[in-house]
This record gives C-alpha cells, structure tokens and sequence, in this order.
C-alpha cells in the first residue's frame, strides 16, 4: 500500500494541488498550509468544510512531533523538549532567547552514527533520519508551544545533517518559505563534523545559510581520536572544502571548537589552531569556543572558564575572530543528546 502523503512536509504549491487532488478549491490547500505552520490540528482548523478535514483525516499523515518532555530553564528562559515521532522514536530540540531573536536548536536523526568521542548522541549510534517535515515539525511545534516567534534555526541538535543530506535541503526550502515559517537562510545554521563531499555538494545549492563546522582539533592525530570522521576526511581535505564554501557562497564558515581538558584547550593548541586557519583559510572565519559540556559515559572533562578566556584572547591577538558560547539552559543541562539517551535507557530498562 502507497503510504498517504506527509502533508506537514509539503510546499504551499504542493498543499494547493493536493487539495485539489482531494477535489477542493486550491484556496482550501492554502488555508490547511496556513494551519499547519502554527501547529494546529486537523479538528482545529475551523474555516475548513468538515468534509475536507474528514478527507485529510483519511487520506494524509499529518505528522506533528508529540511533546513528551519539556524542561524550562528557570535562568535564562531557555526550553529544552523531548520530541516523540509517529514510532516512537524521539529526539530533542531547544528554544533559545537572544538579544537579536528566538532561535531553535534541531535535530535531524534519531541517534547519530558519526562516533564523536565526546557527544552523547553518538553514544547508541543511529536509529534512523528523520523526514524533512519532522525535522520542521519540530520548529512548528516549539512555535506553537511558546506563542512566540522564532527568528533563527541551528541545526546543532542530534544527528548529522549532512548524512541526512536530501532531507536536511529540503527542510531548509520548507522552513524558509516566505507563506509558511520564513525564517531566512542567514539566519540559519547548518553544523557538520566534516563530510567533505556533502560540504562541496552544499555549497551548490545557492542557498545562503552559514555553514558551522567542528573542528576540534588543529592536528590530526587529535582528531581522529575525538571524531572518526576525521580518518576519512582529514583536517586539510576539511579546510580546502571550507574555503571552497566560502568562495562559492561568500558566506563565512564558522567553527566549533570545544574544549576539552588536556586534549585540546593549550595555548599550544589555540597557536597550532590560528596557525592552520590562517594558512588553509583566506577569508574571514570566525572560532566559538564552546565548553566541553561532560558525558557521563565518556572521561571527558571541561577546562576552567579561564582558560576557554586565554584560548579566545590568544586567537584574536592572531586576528582571528573568536567567541566563548555563553552557555543557556545551564540548569536545565540544555545541550543535545542526553535527555534522548535517558529515555531511550529508561524505555530499555522497562523492557528488560
Ligand atoms: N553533527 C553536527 C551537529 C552536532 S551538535 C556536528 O557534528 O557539527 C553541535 C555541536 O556540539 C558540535 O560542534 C558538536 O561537536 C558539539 N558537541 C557534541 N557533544 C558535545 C559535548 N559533550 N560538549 C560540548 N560540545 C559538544
């Protein structure tokens, strides 16, 4: 059996023609489309004839992530959910409040197979991608919880976007739509932990979202212990494809560089660091210095908040621009991966 059309998943075209498929006036696909990017339910869309609601309800999936859990932090506003999917899997997605905005933090697979030494999603590997409308409906959802608008999307939540590629686009067309969420491509953030191929493949899109990638490491012996994805892409073949995103695009690449006590957090390192960008990318290029946030389950531990200081005042006497990310949510332990990996153990323990 053809399984029935993602309705959340489609374009104001497309929910036109589909209305019309339904033998509704193309109006009506517009009016359902309206609905939907506000998170309303098919019972509550009150200016659609009963009997097309009656027909959506049998002929089109309308997959709206279920809130399962939701933790508001009590400093700084931020929301951290638990998102279930129609089988039950889950995943998290945050709502942040910035000076500039409301941004949400996505996730784009359930579980992530990339292996990073340090992150808790990786930690049970990949139970499968989401669909572009679930990784939308996730915005949908906070928008509609909150009441408020959301400005920006990072997609920094769990899993890898690029290893999601067809979907990760596609949710970047649906969630910019100027009838629907139209949240500009500025003011969105793609981060991957390096799959070169997919990083050129995204620079031919011509779409104008910043482009964040984790670095981590200066030298490659490093990295490859923290992220195996490195063994396949190493940092040159990692920079070159930076700097061709750059000169596709005109948009400059950011990097993620959190750090990890003994590892990566020197002011040996932060040199080595300012030395390879400096070499490999011409252009500007900015490094957020994020807090190793510790993995129960990993030896990991963060520096001191001094040394994440030194580490930024070391890279910008090097010109190079650099940032502490101000940590939100942090009673709340809003970063991705661990609130998933709770419920997934808790779901197994049930089980045993
Ligand atoms: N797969 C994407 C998105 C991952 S999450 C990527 O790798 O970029 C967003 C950022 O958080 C990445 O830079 C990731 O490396 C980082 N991260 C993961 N676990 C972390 C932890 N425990 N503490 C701090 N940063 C972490």
């Amino acid at each position: 059996m053809a399984e029935k059309p993602d309705i959340l998943g489609m374009t104001l075209e497309e929910s036109k023609a589909f209305a019309k498929d339904l033998g509704e006036a193309s109006f009506r696909g517009q009016q359902l489309y309206g609905w939907m990017q506000k998170g309303v339910f098919i019972d509550e869309m009150t200016n659609l004839p009963a009997s097309f609601r009656e027909k959506l309800r049998e002929e089109c999936t309308y997959r709206m992530p279920r809130i399962i859990q939701k933790q508001v932090s009590q400093i700084d506003g931020t929301i951290k959910y638990l998102m279930g999917m129609i089988d039950g899997e889950c995943v998290e997605s945050v709502f942040m409040r910035y000076a500039h905005g409301n941004t949400v933090c996505v996730s784009c697979q359930a579980g992530c197979r990339m292996g990073c030494a340090f992150c808790a999603s990786t930690l049970r590997g990949r139970s499968r991608d989401l669909t572009a409308s679930e990784i939308l409906g996730q915005v949908v959802v906070i928008g509609r919880d909150t009441g408020e608008r959301v400005g920006g999307v990072v997609m920094m939540g769990i899993g890898e976007p690029l290893d999601n590629y067809d979907n990760t686009i596609r949710f970047l067309h649906l969630v910019s739509q100027k009838e629907g969420l139209n949240i500009g491509l500025r003011h969105i953030s793609v981060s991957t932990c390096g799959l070169v191929p997919k990083i050129l493949q995204l620079a031919q899109e011509g779409l104008a979202v910043t482009l964040s990638v984790s670095l981590h490491a200066s030298d490659d012996s490093v990295r490859d212990r923290l992220m195996p994805i490195n063994r396949t892409y190493p940092i040159d073949s990692l920079l070159e494809a930076c700097q061709q995103y750059f000169d596709k695009t005109g948009r400059r690449v950011s990097f993620e560089y959190t750090l990890i006590s003994g590892e990566n957090d020197s002011i040996e390192h932060a040199a080595a660091l300012a030395d390879r960008l400096r070499q490999a990318i011409h252009g500007p290029c900015h490094v957020n210095l994020i807090l190793l946030n510790p993995v129960r389950e990993t030896s990991f531990s963060a520096p001191e908040r001094a040394r994440a200081k030194e580490f930024c005042a070391y890279l910008e006497k090097r010109g190079i621009g650099a940032t502490i990310r101000r940590k939100l949510g942090s009673d709340i332990d809003a970063s991705c991966g661990q609130l998933r990996l709770n419920h997934v153990e808790n779901a197994d323990s049930i089980k045993k």
